[in-house]
């Protein structure tokens, strides 16, 4: 079995809708796929049509962004929590409103210096979409200013950019206790990736690990190889399941369905720890 527990659709950051994703999961030769958006699960109903359709076994999940309080950025991937649950969607829905407001800021910053406008951005956007960075950025293409997504997060939207803005986002702790509260399964997701700014220490790990942290996504382009041992080491010592994927965004990104895979073993796990929501089966 193929598993890809990692990938995006329109509904966040990804350019392929949530039914196009599972499509393009069962082209890639996947078996299964997670649809994970970042903080909204408004793609799964879709993404579980298709998938009975199509035949695929569709995992319903969610990326939650997160940040300590030194600033750094942490990404938890959620599997088959309760989309209901009141705690959880609460931090979801502040997030999802601070990433609007942060967005519209940079883009006033941005405006001062090249000809953006919010409604370029907003082009880029599909109705009730977790805006981005990302969308920005196909602004900024669209503009002529970058050559690509890529291009603009190695410069003028990088994390260490001055047109860059923080936005609200719950603690990694917080965040992982509220997936174990809404049945769902919490994996830290690309945790050493270096290349998108600072990661955290040890001492973030320990408290998200006490917070019931159930794995860690090792297996992942953006983890490099030199920091994966820590990683090895920490979830032997810990008892953590290891995870790996792509993190699709369809076009958005060189990242392609099923590049690295989750054991089905470590699947069955997930689902074993899971009561929040079914795998969907065909
Ligand atoms: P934000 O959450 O708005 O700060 O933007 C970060 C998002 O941008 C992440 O979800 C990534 O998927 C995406 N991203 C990060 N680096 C790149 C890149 N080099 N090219 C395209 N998308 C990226
Ligand atoms: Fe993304
Ligand atoms: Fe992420
Ligand atoms: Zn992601």
């Amino acid at each position: 079995m193929r598993i890809d527990l990692h990938a995006h659709s329109s509904v966040s950051d990804g350019t392929d809708s949530p039914a196009g994703l599972v499509e393009a999961a069962l082209e890639a030769g996947l078996d299964a796929v997670a649809i994970t958006d970042h903080d909204s699960t408004g793609g799964w109903d879709q993404a579980a049509a298709a998938a009975r359709e199509l035949g695929m076994v569709l995992v319903p999940g969610m990326e939650v962004s997160c940040r300590t309080p030194e600033g750094i950025s942490v990404h938890v991937l959620s599997y088959l929590h309760d989309p209901q649950h009141h705690g959880l969607l609460e931090e979801i829905s502040k997030s999802k409103d601070a990433r609007l407001s942060r967005a519209e800021h940079m883009v006033s910053l941005l405006a001062e210096d090249y000809p953006l406008s919010w409604d370029d951005v907003t082009q880029h956007l599909a109705p009730g979409a977790t805006v981005g960075r990302p969308h920005i950025a196909d602004a900024l293409v669209a503009a002529g200013i970058v050559g690509d997504r890529s291009e603009a997060f190695a410069t003028i939207l990088s994390s260490r950019s001055r047109y860059f803005v923080q936005h609200y986002a719950p603690e990694p702790a917080v965040a992982v206790e509220l997936v174990r509260a809404a049945g769902g399964v919490p994996v830290f997701a690309h945790p050493v990736a270096e290349s998108r700014g600072r990661t955290v220490g040890e001492a973030t790990y320990h408290d998200m690990i006490d917070a019931g942290l159930a794995g860690l996504e090792v297996f992942h382009r953006d983890n490099p190889e030199a920091r994966r041992p820590f990683l090895l080491a920490l979830a032997e010592r810990r008892g953590l399941f290891l995870t790996g994927a792509s993190d699709y965004h369809g076009s958005g990104k060189p990242n392609r369905l099923g590049e690295n895979t989750t054991a089905p073993e470590v699947f069955a796990e997930i689902e074993r720890q899971a009561s929040g929501t079914a795998v969907v089966r065909p």
